[in-house]
Parts: structure tokens; sequence; C-alpha cells
């Protein structure tokens, strides 16, 4: 079963660590859905597997998008494809657009799951990010969304921003967790060079934190989140059983995905494809790019993914889709690793435990071909 993903590359105005394809012309989102409808019809048989399993909305902010777009853009989706056993359905939210008349009219959609860039509860990091809400108007939005019935909601939150941790942290953490929501992704601030916190940080009026500082601020949030019963299940995520990004978890897991709009990328098990166009030149034309995975960028695909989830990799998949050669170097390269207890093994299944997460990268690294 495959995944399909629909860009929204619009926000109101850009947060100071956002590198995602995103644009503030708002006046051009009536041209770019259109052109999204184009794309959806014109590449829909890039999949070769027809049967959705998830629709996603992301972005930029989706809820700059009234419900009844939303709507037609799953209508158009059943049409195309075989959607009878679609699981999940989610829009990503800005909490400052869940207005009462917002929940209603989406609420009347088939949308049933929402996830919300919180990413703090103290109003002072909420304004450093540049983010456009404060921290009441996001309890406010889960209590809106709540009374509006929807029963699956993921929250994102932010850690490892300087002068932010200690105290601001745990506030941030407990009233999240006060909130009871299904499901958190926790992200590490990353500050790329184009961003103005990059351009900040060239400057010097910018620090990142510590190497020390962002560990123990991944383990504090690790240990309130799974001390409150949510399970670490993928390096940023964190559900209550049965709650699980089923979307996210299709990337995770090699499944197909089809992404429709500038910034989404697709793959069919082969091939990927992507439009990385600025939003201005997409409203007018769509370009596509694509390229062919060999086999072995194939392997070191399902390394990567599979190491950023609890269930890590098996070993006798390599070996049979892969060959017993790249298994057997795999198995040599995982042993200093399993030594030090960064790596188990659980039957034929290589896994990170979850308190190393954080240095996933660096063991990804070693292991790949
Ligand atoms: S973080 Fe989200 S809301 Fe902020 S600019 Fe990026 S996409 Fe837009």
């Amino acid at each position: 079963m495959a995944a399909l993903y629909f860009h929204i590359p619009f926000c109101k105005r850009l947060c100071g660590y956002c590198d995602f394809l995103r644009s503030v012309k708002v006046q051009l989102i009536p041209q770019v859905a259109e052109q999204m409808h184009k794309e959806l019809e014109e590449q829909h048989n890039f999949l070769t597997d027809n049967k959705i399993k998830t629709i996603y909305f992301g972005g930029g902010t989706p809820s700059l998008l009234q419900p009844s777009e939303i709507e037609r853009f799953i209508d158009r989706a059943r049409e195309l494809f075989d959607c009878s056993a679609v699981e999940e359905i989610t829009v990503e939210v800005n909490p400052d657009d869940i207005t009462e008349h917002y929940v209603a009219e989406l609420s009347a959609t088939s949308v049933n799951r929402i996830s919300m860039g919180i990413q703090s509860l103290d109003d002072n990091c909420l304004k450093f990010m540049g983010r456009r809400h404060n921290a009441e108007q996001a309890v406010e939005a889960v209590k809106r969304l709540r009374a509006g019935g929807f029963h699956n909601i993921s929250v994102d939150l932010i850690f490892g921003v300087d002068g932010f941790g200690g105290e601001s942290l745990e506030r941030t953490l407990q009233g999240i967790l006060s909130l009871g929501v299904e499901h958190i992704s926790a992200y590490h601030l990353t500050i790329e060079p184009t961003t103005h916190f990059g351009r900040a940080l060239a400057k010097g009026e910018l620090k990142q934190v510590s190497e020390q500082r962002s560990e123990e601020e991944f383990i504090a949030v690790r240990q309130a989140l799974t001390a409150a019963g949510y399970e670490h299940y993928e390096v940023s995520n964190f559900a209550k059983p049965g709650y699980r990004s089923r979307h996210n978890s299709s990337y995770w897991t090699g499944d197909q995905y089809l992404g429709i709009g500038t910034g989404a990328h697709s793959f069919n098990g082969t091939t990927r494809r992507w439009c990385e166009q600025r939003v201005e030149e997409y409203a007018v034309s769509i370009e596509y790019g694509s390229e062919e995975l060999t086999k072995i960028e194939r392997l070191n695909e399902y390394i990567m993914v599979s190491l950023r989830r609890a269930e890590g990799f098996d070993i006798q998949k390599i070996a049979k889709e892969w060959g017993t050669t790249h298994a057997e170097r795999i198995d040599l390269g995982c042993k200093p690793f399993l030594e030090r207890g960064w790596l188990r093994k659980n039957g034929d299944n290589y896994a990170i435990p979850a308190e190393h997460f954080l240095i996933s990268d660096t063991i990804i690294g070693e292991l790949f071909c």
C-alpha cells in the first residue's frame, strides 16, 4: 500500500529557523492549488501500487487552505486511486488558524488526524523562533480540536534552543503532557546557513547549544515522554500505544509514496521523483526531476531509515534482497557497536537502543555501503 502527500508551501510569516520550501505569497494559493490538481492528474500513474493507505497534508501551513479545499484533494484522490483502505488522513495546522469555525468545517471533512506545530509553551521561546502563536493559543487550539471531535492529535516541539532549555523546556514538556495528545514529535533545532538563524549564527548573534547540552535535553525529553507512557518509536517520534504515525511509517518501511506540490518527493520502489521549483514558478508551470536509485543506494536508504526506528533493520532481508556479501559486511560492521551497547540484536534485527538515538547518524554512516 502507498502513501499520498500534499505539500502546501505557504506560510503567513517565516520562522527564523525554517528551511522548508515555503513562501509568504499567500495570494498564490488558488493558482498553486490548481497546479497541484494538475500534478495529481499527471503523476498518479507514477505509483505502481494504486492502493492508498494514508494521506497527509504538510507544509508550509496546510491550515491556510479552507477545509473544503482539503476535501476537494481527498475526493480527487478517491477518484484516481483505490482509497477503500485509507486508515489515516492528517493535516498539519498552525495554532492561530484553529478557530471554532475552522474546526467545525474541518471536522465535517474526512480528516481524522491533526499535527500541530506547537514547538514550545514558553512565549519568549516562541517569539525568539519567530512563531506567530503564543502558548495560550496553542493550548486553546488543542482543546478546540478535541471539542470538535478530533481524537488523534500530534504536536511538534523543538528542543536544543540556546537559552530555552532547563525550566523553559520542562514547562513545555509538562504543558504538552497535560494536553494528553496521542503523538509527539520532538526535534532538535538545526540551524541551516540559508535561514535567518543561520545568518545570525554566522554574525555571532546566535549560539548553538553544546553537544553535552543537546544530549541532556534529548534525555530530558525522552525521559519525560516515556515516563508518561509514550513509546519512543523513532528518533524524533513518540506515540501512545496504537497511535504511531502510519503515514511516516510508510516512508520508514520503504513503501511507495506520491508527493504532490513543489518541495514534495515521490518514490515508486525504484525511482525517485520530485519537484523543487520556487512557488512562483510552480504556479505557472511544473517541472519534475527524477533519478533511478541503484541497488546500493536502496540498501543505504534501507539502513538509514530502519536505524532511525525502534525495530531497526533485518539482516536476513538484506541477505535476501542485496546478497550475502553485503549482509556479512554489515554484520561485521555492527560488531563494535554491539560491544559498546550502541546497537542491540533481537533475532535477525539490529536496532539502536532508543537512549542512543542521538548518535544514530554516526552509526548509520559507518554501516553505509
Ligand atoms: S516552521 Fe512551519 S510555519 Fe514556520 S516558516 Fe517553516 S513551514 Fe512555515
